[in-house]
């Protein structure tokens, strides 16, 4: 089963996403889904590793979600078994003073990952045409030409070198509900909850026409976007490895050519010894 392909927006294509099942498992079962899991974020840990040492190239995998879809676990789950010196992981919040005193994506542009890493972004860019579209938050006329700076930014990380994934995590409703409603009653998980999750629910519509939007007016080649099913936790954890896994050994990251010959090393090793 090719992931990549299947959850893949089509390019060019106007996104609905009431053709997108966020229930979908393709079939398979928890189990299943839970080893090829473990097996993807071993080879990502792996891969990263080459990738560092390369020193050539980056990924940078943007995630982005209604509330409780479950970002946080994502990176916690498929991001496990990589040194924690080569990834960073970034949680875009409302924009300080200092950054809206700049252009919308000069705080993102310092961000991006440095030759080596992967870099996540939980919540990104786009945020700046979702929320401060669907909130009013600058006028039509401002973020509708957004949609072009996102691309033309997009584009010239690519060219330096940085592969773009972009990942909308698809939650229902009903599911949302769920999670909501769980972070309430769960002590570990109550502080999280805010009365702006109500907020941004009660625009679930709204909402799902500027995801709608974001997807069909920034999906390019060079940065795809991927509407990976979100309702069964085990199903979403899979798919993501997988599509990470399967771009970085896409990327094929090389280790570099030895340094030093062995046997001069080993010669000079010995020297050493007395
Ligand atoms: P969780 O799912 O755990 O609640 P979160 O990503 O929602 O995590 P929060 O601290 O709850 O994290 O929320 C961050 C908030 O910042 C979100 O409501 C998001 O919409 C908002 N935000 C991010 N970027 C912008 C932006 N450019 N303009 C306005 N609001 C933004
Ligand atoms: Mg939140």
């Amino acid at each position: 089963m090719d992931v990549i392909k299947r959850f893949r927006a089509a390019p060019g294509k106007k996104v609905d996403l009431k053709d997108w099942d966020p229930d979908e498992t393709l079939g398979m079962d928890r189990g299943d889904a839970e080893a090829r899991l473990a097996d993807n974020a071993q080879a990502i840990g792996k891969l990263q590793h080459r990738l560092f040492a390369e020193g050539k190239r980056s990924l940078l995998v943007v995630l982005q979600a209604m509330d409780a879809a479950g970002k946080d676990s994502t990176v916690r789950h498929v991001l496990r078994d990589v040194n924690p010196q080569g990834v960073l992981v970034t949680s875009f919040k409302k924009p300080t003073s200092h950054e809206l005193a700049r252009d919308f994506l000069w705080r993102i542009h310092r961000r991006t990952p440095r030759k080596g890493h992967i870099r996540v972004f939980n919540r990104s860019h786009y945020e700046d045409v979702l929320v401060v579209r669907v909130e009013s938050i600058v006028p039509k006329s401002v973020w509708e030409k957004r949609y072009r700076a996102i691309n033309d930014f997009e584009r010239t990380i690519s060219e330096s070198g940085t592969e773009i994934i972009k990942i909308y995590l698809n939650i229902s409703k009903d599911r949302q509900r769920e999670k909501l409603m769980r972070r309430l009653t769960d002590p570990d998980r109550a502080w999280k909850f805010e009365a702006a999750d109500f907020e941004t629910r009660r625009k679930w519509d709204q909402y799902m026409n500027a995801y709608e939007d974001a997807i069909t007016e920034c999906n390019t080649d060079s940065a795809p976007w991927f509407i990976v099913p979100t309702n069964k936790k085990w199903f979403r954890l899979f798919v993501i490895s997988q599509i990470i896994r399967d771009t970085l050994e896409r990327m094929d990251p090389q280790l570099p050519p030895l340094k030093i010959e062995p046997a001069v090393a080993m010669r000079l090793l010995e020297d050493g010894v007395d």
